[in-house]
């Protein structure tokens, strides 16, 4: 248990069922918990979105990005250390029977997006498989639009199915390449796989006809926002057979912050002041420098016949009257 006594009676709601998960497994860093979970499917909030509804595994996220924006996940189960985030990971129970009944409320027009406070291809998936036992129930589904974000190669291990799934449904994967440099990599994301074994996947993805996108996100100013460094990944995304390349600036809110500042006191200390002024005020960065990022970005993709975002396409003629129908 992660608690050695019952949950505190306070707890209430996401925080009483995390303090009440029984330990999977307890390596020497990380810890792996069982979550009860009464949804499976999230409802995104917010016009910035891409997409409608959310799906995410697991809790927390074994990769540890310094700039994980997701770390505010955790708060929710009042577990307050950031640090916690890639230490306790929570895989939820599943249930095909609940999450097939789920995805009827996805309606024409909407997304689904697999990964957003979490990644579904993180360690804890080769041994509980939850990603797949999804992917296993959608497959059996049709005219849902999936897009699943992820920095891991183990998504190769489901070409086949996500193969599968997309011969009635739309689907794209984004893989996140925020840098060639695999030394930066290292530093950034410290067990996430490497750039080089990521690119190997967008081949296999793109090989078995699925649309991939590379997003270089989060760019951070003056580590990964160079030209140079854009243009590098955004070649080799387009090598490995990638048909769209974005990526955004840093977002930085402050349960991030806590970590991504001793961070840079670590390894980027000139760095320090300059981050602290912008971010202090805001977790957005604003003014000129999204824009002279998105100027970069637009001269990247046009040397390397890339687009943008797109909107993922059908697998065939009646796909569309399919969704209308069932959704
Ligand atoms: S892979 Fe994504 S969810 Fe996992 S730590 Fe990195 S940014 Fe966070």
């Amino acid at each position: 248990m992660f608690f050695e006594e019952d949950p505190p009676a306070q707890l209430v709601g996401i925080a009483r069922l995390a303090a009440a998960s029984p330990t999977l497994e307890a390596k020497q860093r990380v810890e792996y918990l069982e979550l009860e979970t009464r949804r499976f499917i999230g409802r995104a909030s917010g016009s910035r979105m891409l997409f409608v509804w959310t799906v995410n595994p697991y809790r927390g996220c074994e990769f540890g990005c310094k700039y994980c924006y997701a770390r505010y996940a955790h708060e929710f189960m009042e577990l307050r250390d950031p640090n916690l985030f890639e230490r306790k990971i929570f895989a939820k129970r599943f249930r095909p029977e609940p999450f097939r009944q789920e995805l009827k409320k996805v309606k024409s027009g909407e997304s689904v997006w697999i990964g957003t406070a979490t990644d579904p291809y993180q360690p804890a998936e080769r041994r509980f498989r939850i990603t797949r036992k999804m992917l296993e129930v959608i497959a059996g589904e049709r005219s849902i639009e999936i897009g699943i974000t992820t920095k891991s190669d183990l998504i190769g291990r489901d070409v086949a199915l996500l193969a599968q799934i997309a011969k009635r449904n739309a689907v794209r994967v984004h893989m996140t390449v925020t840098t060639l440099d695999e030394a930066l990599a290292r530093l950034l994301e410290p067990l996430a796989p490497r750039p080089a074994l990521r690119l190997g996947a967008v081949r296999k993805l793109s090989d078995a006809g699925i649309a991939v996108s590379v997003l270089a996100h989060p760019v951070m100013p003056l580590i990964n926002d160079s030209e140079a460094s854009l243009d590098r990944v955004c070649q080799a995304a387009a090598e490995n057979g990638a048909s769209s390349f974005s990526a955004g600036p840093l977002f930085l809110k402050p349960c991030a912050q806590q970590v991504f500042f001793p961070f840079l006191e670590q390894h980027f200390p000139h760095l320090v002041r300059r981050y602290k002024e912008r971010f202090e005020k805001s977790p957005f960065l604003k003014g000129h420098y999204p824009e002279m990022i998105e100027e970069r970005l637009e001269r990247v993709r046009a040397r390397h016949n890339m687009k943008s975002r797109e909107v993922l396409e059908w697998p065939s003629n009646d796909q569309l009257t399919l969704f209308e129908s069932i959704r």
